[in-house]
């Protein structure tokens, strides 16, 4: 049997592995200086996490496995194919392509299907609703398709996972530029779940749950043992919500990395209030050359703070961004635009402020409610808004601010972070120090 797991590694500016696995699509604005900006973020490709447990799924019970190249898709007998909000009729095409020219089975899954199934059933044999490696080993291992919906349990230990494999992929194309320059790239998950109370408007806990399930720092090393050997890996990103939330497994886990025989440039996500100056310090001489965190917003006012359970202040996000510097560490903070109750004032307020503490690197998403979140429960109900595809985290889908004023903030963020000689002077010392 044979099974194409379907990938987007050509598209530009979809990151189809963001938001929680809803994806995101970046895009700053009409100038061109904001044009500079995308064409930068849009080098960056990773793959989807997941199609690589998939693929070795399939592997493991003796299928064939291949992938789409670009817009060739190759004869099947199944197709697995993520539906995300921002790609989804673009992906229903695929699947409705695969079934007229091969009569493949159709297998979709993704977060986003958990309240968009009905919507999507009539272009698949099996929608898979959940964590999909359950319902994928079930198929993988029956060759058969039992139901057109398919409730997929989480993985309860993960250390039973076999490692993702990648070698139907095109691995050379994958990379994080411009914050880890070492290829091949690849990305790792090390857990899943999270349990902070943001849930109320986070995609992350709707598509790996609140409760946080940690592999074992052994499996964790094996894995990149197993990369470096097969694929030669030079970075990686750990794609984990909070990769430093239980503090002494994530100085083991750097411990481990540093063992490797190529020295690996590595990344994380997490929060600031889980990183201290001997972790920092840790992890870079393993190699770390990353930390993303989530800020969202300085205004007490918005939502948002209130949900988070963060009570960081503007000096401790400037102990990290100084400590970050020392280690010659590229810092990226997240900030969210356009928080419900927030005004115009509200924005550029978190916009100085950004400038005042000068990380490396920024994003301003704008919010976005995610179906399947507590937030959007209470917004929509059970209705699908007609704009679900405009849910791509950069354009205004909800908020009291009006839409092009939002937008025209966005691509003023952006422009006016980057384009200002206290960012370049930094940003230039980096490069040549
Ligand atoms: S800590 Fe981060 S990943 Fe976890 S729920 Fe909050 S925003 Fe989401």
């Amino acid at each position: 049997m044979k099974v194409c797991i379907v990938n987007f590694d050509h598209l530009k500016g979809i990151n189809k592995d963001t938001a929680g696995g809803f994806g995101t699509k970046f895009s700053v604005g009409t100038s061109l200086f904001s044009k500079i900006i995308e064409r930068m973020k849009w080098k960056i490709k990773i793959p989807i996490v997941i199609s690589g447990y998939i693929a070795s799924i399939f592997l493991e019970f003796g299928w064939t496995v291949c992938t789409n190249c670009g817009e060739n898709y190759p004869q099947s007998d199944f197709y697995v194919i993520p539906i995300t909000i921002v790609d989804f009729e673009n992906e229903l095409r695929i699947a409705k392509l695969a079934k007229e020219q091969y009569n493949a089975k159709i297998i979709l899954w993704g977060p986003f299907l958990k309240v968009f199934y009905n919507k999507v059933k009539d272009f698949a044999d099996a929608v898979i609703v959940g964590e999909p490696e359950s319902s994928i080993s079930e198929i993988a291992r029956t060759k058969q398709i039992k139901e057109k919906i398919l409730f997929s349990n989480p993985v309860e230990n993960l250390d039973k996972l076999p490692f993702p494999n990648w070698n139907v992929f095109d691995i050379s194309k994958y990379n994080y530029w411009t914050v880890i320059k070492a290829k091949p790239f690849l990305p790792i998950l090390s857990s899943r779940g999270c349990p902070y109370p943001c849930k109320f408007y986070c995609p992350y806990p709707v598509s790996q749950g609140t409760a946080l399930r940690l592999r074992s720092v052994k499996n964790v090393s094996d894995e990149i043992k197993y990369l470096v050997d097969r694929y030669n890996i030079r970075g990686l990103v750990f794609r984990d919500p909070i990769f430093t939330l239980r503090r002494e497994r994530a100085l083991n886990i750097a411990k481990e990395i540093s063992k490797n025989k190529n020295s690996i440039e590595w990344g994380i996500e997490t929060r600031i209030d889980s990183l201290d100056e001997y972790l920092i310090n840790y992890m870079a001489d393993a190699g770390l050359k990353s930390i993303e965190c989530g800020i969202e917003s300085f205004n007490d006012a918005t939502l948002i703070k209130n949900f988070r359970n963060n009570n960081t202040t503007i000096n401790e996000i400037e102990k990290v961004v100084s400590f970050c510097n020392k280690k010659k560490i590229s810092l990226t903070l997240f900030y969210i635009i356009g928080l419900p109750n927030s005004s115009v004032k509200d924005v550029k307020e978190t916009i100085r402020i950004a400038k005042s503490i000068n990380s490396l690197g920024v994003q301003f998403t704008i919010f976005t409610p995610y179906p399947g979140t507590p937030f959007f429960k209470k917004t929509y109900g059970n209705r699908i808004p007609k704009n679900i595809k405009e849910f791509d985290s950069f354009t205004p889908v909800f908020s009291n601010i009006n839409h092009d004023v939002l937008l025209k903030l966005k691509e003023y963020a952006f422009v006016s972070y980057y384009f200002r000689t206290k960012w370049l002077g930094k940003y230039f010392l980096r490069i040549f120090r």
